[in-house]
């Protein structure tokens, strides 16, 4: 395979003209404009720095936002391979950029699999000596610096992963630990198009939970290591297993599923997490998720919530073995947080529940009901926009804070 052949070449498309109503959307719209085009791919924000001698060969590369990446050398011809999880090459001009000896091309695509691709052929065998992904903390933005340098045709043969003619998406290797790279968090506002949820004095639960997600987006997007991807930006149906496709895509390391249901009884109040089981709680709580199941049903998704279904769950036992310990340490620390910062919380704010959309048993899911529409007390909080900062705030906190704990773990595993 030639070096030519692993990417997928980005053809240059003229710009479309935005009809006039999108302009006038972002304007009395601005979060949401941000929120849909900042997505969960970054774009270069300024020239790509390009130096070169004997010593050493720098890149500097500008973007919106961190993002997950991995680098890897391959020989015949000898290349350096950034692969990031992902990156809009718009705005760079690779054939404009110097090309300082031993850097003898430069080139940028896509690798498949969900992968943006940039490859340095180089002139004599080197290797990576530094690669960092440094975080603005003011304005998110963050800066890739990579430098190689000389090594011996020996060593680098020794590094050069074997060209298997294979695509990226195949020799994807597993991502680094918590804590050591940006924590992609997949937040799902419930509900959507022909499916409206929980609906009081003219306000539906989907409406709230979008306009919730977005300003849960922006808190995490501002602070340091956070990648945010949305399962819906718009109001539209979306069904429970394309909601888990999202987060798989992303590969998510954290899925939180927003809501803020109303109960029949009207008893229920404060926020609740709910964590995935095979028999739920108690009787309110195995109502709320056979209603998220059916309406999934209504609209024309596939329900994953089938007790026959041998496989499904035989392979959610093995890989909860792993997963739900680190989920149940996620559902504390969001207790905690929320608890700490005086938000009411359900009087049992833990609870179980067979919910299709928590069946995303390799990530560690839940189900956040951030209040209660049922209860007059919640509603008015949920319209409050300080009230909701505060949620914001007080969940973002305990990402950071779980994050943190989980990297200590990982830690002191490994010594
Ligand atoms: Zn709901």
């Amino acid at each position: 395979m030639t070096g030519k052949a692993e990417m997928t070449p980005i053809r240059r498309r003229r710009r479309p003209v935005w009809p006039a109503f999108l302009a006038v959307l972002a304007l009395v719209w601005p979060a949401a404009a941000l929120a849909q085009e900042r997505g969960g791919i970054a774009r270069i924000t300024g020239p790509a720095e390009v130096r070169g001698d004997a010593d050493a060969l720098v890149l500097e590369l500008p973007l919106t936002q961190p993002v997950p990446h991995r680098v890897h050398l391959r020989d015949a011809p000898m290349r350096a391979i950034v692969d990031f999880r992902r990156v809009d090459w718009t705005g760079l001009q690779p054939e404009s950029l110097p090309r300082p000896a031993p850097l003898a091309d430069l080139r940028v695509g896509r690798a498949g699999g969900g992968w943006s691709r940039m490859v340095l052929e180089l002139s004599r065998p080197m290797a990576f000596d530094t690669v960092a992904m440094q975080t603005d903390p003011d304005t998110g933005s963050a800066r890739l610096r990579l430098r190689l340098v000389p090594v011996s045709a020996e060593d680098f043969a020794s590094r050069a992963e074997p060209d298997t003619g294979q695509r990226t998406d195949q020799d994807a290797r597993p991502p680094a630990p918590l804590g050591q790279r940006p924590t992609v968090v997949v937040l799902d506002p419930g509900h959507g198009g022909v499916d409206p949820g929980a609906e009081r004095d003219g306000l539906r639960e989907a409406d709230l939970m979008l306009g919730f997600a977005r300003e849960l987006a922006e808190d995490l997007r501002r602070r340091d290591g956070f990648e945010v991807v949305l399962t819906r930006n718009d109001d539209h149906f979306v069904s429970l297993e394309a909601r888990i496709r999202v987060a798989r895509q992303a590969e998510a390391d954290v899925f939180l599923s927003l809501h803020a249901d109303a109960l029949p009884e009207g008893i229920a109040s404060g926020a609740t997490l709910y964590t995935l089981a095979e028999d739920a709680s108690d009787a309110a709580a195995a109502a709320l998720a056979e209603r998220h199941d059916r309406a999934d049903l209504l609209g024309g998704g596939v329900d994953l919530s089938g007790a026959d279904d041998a496989v499904a769950h035989v392979l959610m036992d093995i890989a909860r073995t792993e997963t739900s310990p680190v989920t149940d340490r996620l559902a504390e620390t969001l207790l905690q947080t929320i608890g700490d910062a005086g938000l009411t919380t359900h009087s049992r704010p833990r609870q179980e529940a067979a919910f299709s959309v928590l069946k995303a048993p390799d990530i560690p899911s839940i189900l956040l009901e951030i209040g209660f529409m049922s209860s007059p007390r919640d509603l008015a909080d949920l319209r409050d926009p300080d009230w909701r900062a505060r949620m914001t705030r007080a969940i973002g906190d305990g990402l950071r804070d779980w994050v943190a704990d989980e990297a200590q773990r990982a830690a002191l595993r490994r010594h």
